[in-house]
C-alpha cells in the first residue's frame, strides 16, 4: 500500500490541450522566438556550466535583474518560472488549511498550487468591468491575496486605486503577478517600495522568449524575499538557463523591447479585425486577446483542423465561452484570422 497524503487525493496534473499546429497561439509565449544574443550564448556555453553546480540562489542573475528592474539585488528572488515563485510564496506565507483569495477568472494554476499546498482556494468574481472586487477579496479574510495584472485570461489590468486600497487593508500579503507587464501601459512594481506587504512576480517566459528555460523572478522587500527563499531551495535554474537569461536581460534587451512594441501593434490591429467580424475582444494589455464567442471550443477545434491552435474556454465566469489568442508577427495573425473565418462558417 502506498502511504498517500489524503489531501492529495483528487489532484490532477495540469494538462493544457497539447496539440501540434503550424501556428500555435495557445500559450502566450513570444512568437518571434528568443533574443539572438541569448541564442548565441546558449550555443557557446562551456561544458563546465553543465558539469558543475550553479551558484546557490543565483546571485549573478539577481544582480542582472537588479539592474533591469532598478531594485537592489536583496529585493529580488528567482525561481523555476514564475509558477515556481507563486508556489514558493504560498508555501512561505501560509500554513496548510489557510485561505488564499484569487479573482475569478484568473490564472488557472492558482487553484492547483493552493491544493498542493493544502490551502483553501477562495475565488472572488471579477467585477463586470473586469477590475478586481476589492471588498470581496478582503471579505475572504485570506492572509494571501493573488492579483494578476494584466490578467490571464482576460488581458485586463487592475486599477491602481483599487489595488492600493486592497494592499492597505489586506491582513497579509498581496501577490501581484506581472507575467505580462512588458506589454502593459504601466507596472505596479513601485508599490513594493511604498508598501511592506506586496510581492510582484514576473517571468522571462513571455516577452523575453525563454519559456523553455524556466526563469521567473519576484520583487519585494528583503524581509519578504527572505521568506520566499526559504521555501525556494538553493538550486532552481540550470547554469545554462542563468547564462542565457542574463544575456537576454542585457545584450538582448533592445530586441525584447522592439518585439514587445511589434506585439502591441499586432494586438491593436487584431482588435480592429475582430471588431470588423462583429466580435468584442476584452481590452487587453497582455500579448493576447480574449474574444467572447459562443461555442468557442468547437470553433477552436475547427481552427486546429486548419493548423492553428488557440486556447478555448468554456463558460468562463462573467465572460462565457471565449477564445484566447496570442499576438505576434502579423502574418501569423492573418493565418489565424483566415482559419477563424473558415471555422465560423
Ligand atoms: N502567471 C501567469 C499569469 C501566466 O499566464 C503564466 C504562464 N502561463 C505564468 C504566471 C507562469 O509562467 P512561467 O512559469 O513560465 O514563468
Amino acid at each position: 500500500m502506498i502511504p498517500r497524503r489524503p489531501s492529495y487525493e483528487g489532484i490532477s496534473l495540469y494538462s493544457p490541450p497539447s496539440v501540434h499546429c503550424r501556428v500555435d497561439l495557445s500559450d502566450n509565449t513570444n512568437l518571434f522566438g528568443m533574443p539572438p544574443a541569448a541564442e548565441r550564448v546558449l550555443r557557446e556555453v562551456s561544458t563546465s556550466v553543465v558539469s558543475r553546480y550553479p551558484q546557490t540562489y543565483a546571485p549573478e542573475l539577481k544582480k542582472t535583474l537588479a539592474s533591469y528592474t532598478g531594485f537592489d539585488a536583496s529585493w529580488i528572488t528567482t525561481g523555476c518560472g514564475s509558477d515556481d515563485l507563486i508556489d514558493c510564496t504560498l508555501r512561505a506565507f501560509l500554513e496548510p488549511g489557510e485561505r488564499i483569495a484569487v479573482p475569478d477568472p484568473s490564472f488557472s494554476m492558482l487553484a492547483y498550487f493552493a491544493k498542493v499546498n493544502g490551502l483553501q482556494f477562495v475565488p472572488v468574481r471579477l467585477r463586470p468591468d473586469f477590475d478586481i472586487d476589492v471588498d470581496g477579496l478582503l471579505a475572504t479574510g485570506a492572509r494571501l491575496i493573488y492579483v494578476c495584472s494584466p490578467n490571464n485570461p482576460t488581458g485586463t489590468v487592475v486599477s491602481r486605486a483599487g489595488l492600493e486600497r486592497l494592499v492597505d487593508a489586506a491582513p497579509g500579503i498581496v501577490l501581484v503577478d506581472e507575467a505580462y507587464t512588458e506589454f502593459a501601459r504601466e507596472s505596479v512594481v513601485d508599490l513594493v517600495r511604498s508598501r511592506p506587504n506586496v510581492l510582484v512576480t514576473r517571468t522571462l517566459s513571455k516577452a523575453f522568449g525563454l519559456a523553455g528555460l524556466r526563469v521567473g523572478y519576484a520583487v519585494g522587500r528583503p524581509e519578504l524575499v527572505a521568506e520566499v527563499e526559504k521555501a525556494r531551495g538553493p538550486y532552481k535554474h540550470t547554469g545554462v538557463s542563468e547564462r542565457v537569461a542574463i544575456a537576454a536581460l542585457t545584450e538582448g534587451l533592445s530586441w525584447v523591447k522592439e518585439r514587445a512594441e511589434e506585439i502591441k501593434e499586432s494586438r491593436k490591429r487584431l482588435v480592429e479585425e475582430f471588431k470588423a467580424l462583429g466580435f468584442q475582444p476584452l481590452p487587453s494589455e497582455g500579448n493576447f486577446l480574449l474574444v467572447p464567442l459562443p461555442g468557442a471550443p468547437q470553433v477552436a477545434a475547427r481552427m486546429r483542423e486548419r493548423d492553428v491552435n488557440v486556447r478555448a474556454f468554456q463558460g468562463l465566469t462573467g465572460v462565457g465561452d471565449a477564445l484566447r489568442i496570442a499576438c505576434g508577427p502579423w502574418p501569423m495573425m492573418e493565418t489565424a484570422l483566415q482559419a477563424l473565418r473558415e471555422s465560423l462558417r
